[in-house]
């Protein structure tokens, strides 16, 4: 049994998944929101059954458990999680656990891969909290409290930016004094990469093609979203920079805006906290369009409402002009590779990306692109020279599969 406890914590939330590491195979995955607030919530889904061997009364079906209470803090957090599982009947100790994997979104340039956390690794991804406010202090918490729930246990960071390490110096570098950059460690890190990595990796499987062989863009469209230019399976570049706020326009960010126009807000009297909340939460399509929700920007594009179809514009466009570049950081592409949320699941704007590119070679089929499908697929025409394929993401999978990798050594 290989079965890796992935954890993805917020300052507030608690989101983990029971995975089995060398398949990648959901067993069990849960929740625990509103964490320091007067009423937490707990809900738990458990999909473990007799065929699993974990014992307990599992009947081969889901059991969903579901409870409010004071989660008071990241330690009670696990500690509601622990009780969810002995409440289906599969108590965490009976599951065959063998490490945790903790998604850490910022690893600055010091974690170019998946690592073991000792004290000193949990603490320099405390101070990496400076780069990632909304992010790496909730997961420190987490993981201070989960090793000392499980003390018997390996426990791995994995990284989003990690992925993007390999990217070559003028991807990621910015134009600016190099003394002040290194101080204030401004570079570009790029985010996603845990997408990015095992959607690259599960294309190169559809296509039944060497990883190494190919040169891909993944276009991550959820509700952060952002574009990799990808050459043999290595990040060369992508959308999201410093932090996850640069790019792709967003559900609630505003991706790609001139710095200049921060500095305007800012002498004419907005602070850094305004500006802040303006382009993180209250930007994108939101900010356009009155919702964050891509169905629903579509449905009131549909319906005639010029906002919801300029939120669109602007958000096509934008996608189309980082395709367009990467293709020619790339010399062409083998794979333009669709996944997360929007990319998975809306038609409509795969084919609006692609829409007039007979002339790089990409070229959609509708049927193909409209068909009622979930699984990893291409959308391409036979005649495209370019593969267009949707990939579901999965990066609890990834965590759990670098998670194991790492303890199995
Ligand atoms: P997150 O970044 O939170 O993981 P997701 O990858 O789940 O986000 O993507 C969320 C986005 O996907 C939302 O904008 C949602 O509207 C969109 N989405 C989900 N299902 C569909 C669908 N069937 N059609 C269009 N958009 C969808």
């Amino acid at each position: 049994m290989t079965r890796v406890l992935v954890i993805n914590a917020g300052s507030s939330s608690i989101k983990y998944q029971l995975v089995e590491a060398d398949t990648g195979e959901r067993l069990a995955s849960g929740l625990v929101e509103r964490i320091g607030e007067p009423l937490g919530h707990v809900v738990h889904q458990s999909l473990i059954n007799d065929a699993h061997g974990a014992g307990g009364s599992g009947d081969g079906g889901e059991t969903v458990v579901e409870r409010e209470l004071p989660v008071l803090d990241h330690t009670a957090g696990f500690a509601a999680m622990v009780e969810a599982f002995a409440a289906t009947g599969h108590p965490v100790d009976s599951l065959g656990i063998t490490a945790l994997g903790h998604r850490v979104v910022q690893g600055g340039g010091d974690f170019i891969e998946p690592t073991l956390l000792d004290d000193g690794v949990a603490n320099r991804i405390h101070e990496l909290g400076e780069l990632a406010p909304l992010h790496n202090p909730g997961h420190y918490q987490a993981i201070v409290a989960a090793r000392r729930l499980f003390p018997g246990l390996p426990q791995v960071a994995v990284f989003d930016t990690a992925f993007h390490q390999t990217m070559p110096p003028e991807s990621s570098r910015y134009a600016i004094d190099p003394a002040i950059a290194a101080d204030h460690g401004i570079r570009r890190y790029g985010f996603h990469g845990i997408s990015h990595q095992v959607v690259s990796r599960r294309a190169a499987e559809f296509l039944g093609r060497p990883l190494a062989s190919l040169k891909q863009i993944v276009l991550h469209l959820g509700n952060g979203a952002s574009a990799c230019a990808i050459d043999g399976g290595r990040s060369v570049d992508t959308s999201m920079g410093l932090t996850p706020l640069a790019g792709l326009v967003m559900g609630t960010r505003s991706g790609d805006i001139d710095p200049g126009a921060i500095l305007h807000l800012l002498r004419r009297g907005l602070d850094v906290d305004d500006i802040d909340e303006l382009l993180n939460k209250r930007s994108g399509l939101l900010g356009f369009a009155g919702t964050n929700d891509f169905r629903d920007v579509r449905a009131a594009a549909e319906a005639g409402n010029a906002d919801a179809q300029l939120a669109i514009a602007v958000y096509v466009h934008r996608i189309r002009a980082y395709l367009g570049a990467y293709l020619l950081e790339l010399g062409g592409a083998d794979a333009i590779v669709f996944t997360a949320g929007v990319g998975e699941n809306n038609a409509a704007v795969r084919a609006e990306i692609c829409a007039d590119l007979d002339w790089f070679g990409i070229r959609i089929d509708p049927d193909r692109n409209e068909a009622d499908a979930r699984g990893p697929r291409r959308i391409s025409s036979d005649d495209s020279r370019v593969e267009v394929l949707v990939i579901p993401t999965d990066e609890e999978a990834e965590i759990a599969r670098q998670a194991w990798e790492l303890v199995r050594g």
